[in-house]
């Protein structure tokens, strides 16, 4: 099925067609600033939120629900006349035919655009280990971090009622791998929430006796904010219990636990049933398919599309990927990286309508470096901006108001403040509840999908059988 540009809607005049592809910072960025411009634009995303991603830890933690950090794109354009929100999975961007193919179960969308933008963003690199992935999920979409949660809470309740206590030990052992900001704000909260909210909630076990251990094969944490920051954070872990340790790289992970590859080769293990992955990105498998279509044009070992500098895929002026898709030296997988990038090409998109765009002389893109933090626990956090270095109280202020102010949507910042404010004046989260979805969805969809290869390969062989039979 092709969709004719979307829709015709100054009269027979034909209004340029802008696609663009992902919802996250990159995406609704860009349509949002393509507002009251005489485009239309269509935004496709394979899920129907705009996703809050530095926030993702705290749904894992029990702290926000899912909605807080979601809210539907839809919804977020609903004003937006111009706008034309398409939820599919994007399984070609063709840079030639200017086309763009999306899925939704078993309908195919073509949607052909005279601009494009690509924002579809980053996953989970487990380093050629993909297998690691169904023991240790990573957390980078709602239902990782409501697996987590179901995982987190999961390990507490099956310690309740386990009678043997080697058995006990493992349930209780949270490994974060990766001592990134989501590592380090997950481990200080998976901390927290054991030793604020779930004590005194069981009777065999006391939940503060769970070991939480925050690994590395770097020798610091949060290596990018400096020596300085990355020390005071590691002692601000400890202080709450949490085992640092670092130059220990992880060379398996199973059911039971994983093993971990000191510096000088010996390798231990550690028995533990809740892993968390949150050591590496790798850029969305699109990148790779746009820039195999361009001769010259590569990405890199992050599977990033090394842009030219003015974001675009070499020899196609309108074909943008910007955010953590992109490969720009100097410029971060973070979200001011998107929310610049999309600001920079809906301006050149608008210049081009007004005649204004010369593809040969565009100034390049440049990032402006508005600083980074991480937050530790209640009441603690980092700020790095330029040379300027802080930690503690102060820092955590800041970084509550910065993520209030990024959230889209008054309502979710007004239910956000007042859940930060109830759970961390009190011991109280108000997102405890688990499922089994939770836990098993991703297992039993995992399971589906190879039987439905299974029964496909069989129906396969059967035909075969026949053809060979009556020929
Ligand atoms: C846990 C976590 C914590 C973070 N914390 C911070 C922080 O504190 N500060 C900070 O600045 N940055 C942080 N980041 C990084 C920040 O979130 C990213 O840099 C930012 O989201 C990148 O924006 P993007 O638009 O490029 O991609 P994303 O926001 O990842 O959006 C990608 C979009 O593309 C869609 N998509 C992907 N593939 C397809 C497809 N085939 N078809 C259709 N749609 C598709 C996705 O559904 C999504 O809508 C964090 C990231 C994570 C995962």
């Amino acid at each position: 099925m092709t969709v004719a540009p979307w829709p015709a809607q100054s009269g027979n005049r034909r209004r340029q067609h802008v696609v663009i592809v992902g919802s996250g910072f990159g995406g609704l960025t860009a349509a949002q600033s393509l507002k009251n411009v005489d485009v239309d634009v269509t935004l496709i995303a394979k899920t129907t939120s705009h996703l809050f991603q530095p926030l993702l830890y705290q749904v894992a933690t029990g702290i926000l629900s899912e909605g807080e950090i979601a809210p539907s794109t839809r919804l977020v354009l609903r004003d937006q006349d111009n706008v034309r929100v398409v939820l599919g999975e994007v399984e070609d961007v063709n840079l030639a035919a200017k086309t763009v193919t999306s899925k939704l179960m078993t309908m195919e969308t073509v949607t052909p655009f005279d601009s494009v933008i690509v924002a579809a963003g980053a996953q989970q690199s487990y380093f050629g280990n993909d297998h690691f992935a169904m023991f240790a999920p990573g957390m980078k979409t709602i239902d990782d971090a409501l697996e987590l949660r179901g995982r987190i809470l999961g390990a507490f309740e099956a310690a309740e009622v386990s009678t043997d206590e080697a058995e006990r030990r493992r349930r209780l052992t949270f490994v974060v791998v990766g001592a990134g900001p989501t590592g380090v704000e997950l481990a200080g909260q998976i901390a927290e929430l054991a030793q604020r909210t779930l004590v005194g909630a069981f009777r065999t076990i006391n939940p503060s006796d769970c070991r939480v251990i925050l690994l590395d094969a770097a020798p610091a944490v949060l290596p990018p904010m400096g020596p300085k920051l990355g020390k005071k954070v590691q002692a601000s872990l400890e202080e709450l219990g949490v085992e640092v340790q670092l130059n220990a790289m992880v060379s398996e992970v199973d059911y039971q636990g994983l093993t971990v590859k000191e510096k000088d080769g010996t390798e231990r293990r550690i028995e533990s049933a809740c892993k968390v992955w949150s050591a590496g990105v790798q850029g969305n498998p699109l990148g790779k398919l746009i820039a195999d279509q361009v001769d010259g044009v590569e990405v890199d070992r992050a599977g990033r599309v090394v842009v030219e500098p003015d974001l675009t895929v070499k020899g196609h002026p309108y074909a943008f990927v910007i955010g953590d898709l992109m490969f720009v030296k100097g410029v971060p997988g973070m979200a001011q990286g998107a929310i610049q990038g999309a600001k920079y090409v809906t301006k050149l998109i608008k210049e081009s309508l007004e005649g204004r765009d010369d593809p040969a002389n565009r100034k390049p893109f440049k990032y402006f470096d508005k600083g980074s933090m991480a937050t530790v626990s209640r009441f603690d956090a980092v700020v790095k901006v330029g040379r300027i270095e802080f930690g503690g109280f102060i820092a955590w202020l800041m970084w509550l108001a910065l993520h209030l102010v990024y959230l889209v949507g008054f309502k979710n910042r007004f239910s956000t403040l007042l859940t930060w404010l109830i759970t961390f004046s009190s011991h109280s989260r108000g997102q405890m509840a688990i499922t089994s979805q939770m836990v098993y969805a991703r297992l039993a969809m995992h399971q589906l999908q190879a039987k439905q290869g299974e029964l496909a390969a069989v129906e396969e062989a059967e035909r075969a059988e026949r053809a060979e039979d009556s020929a």
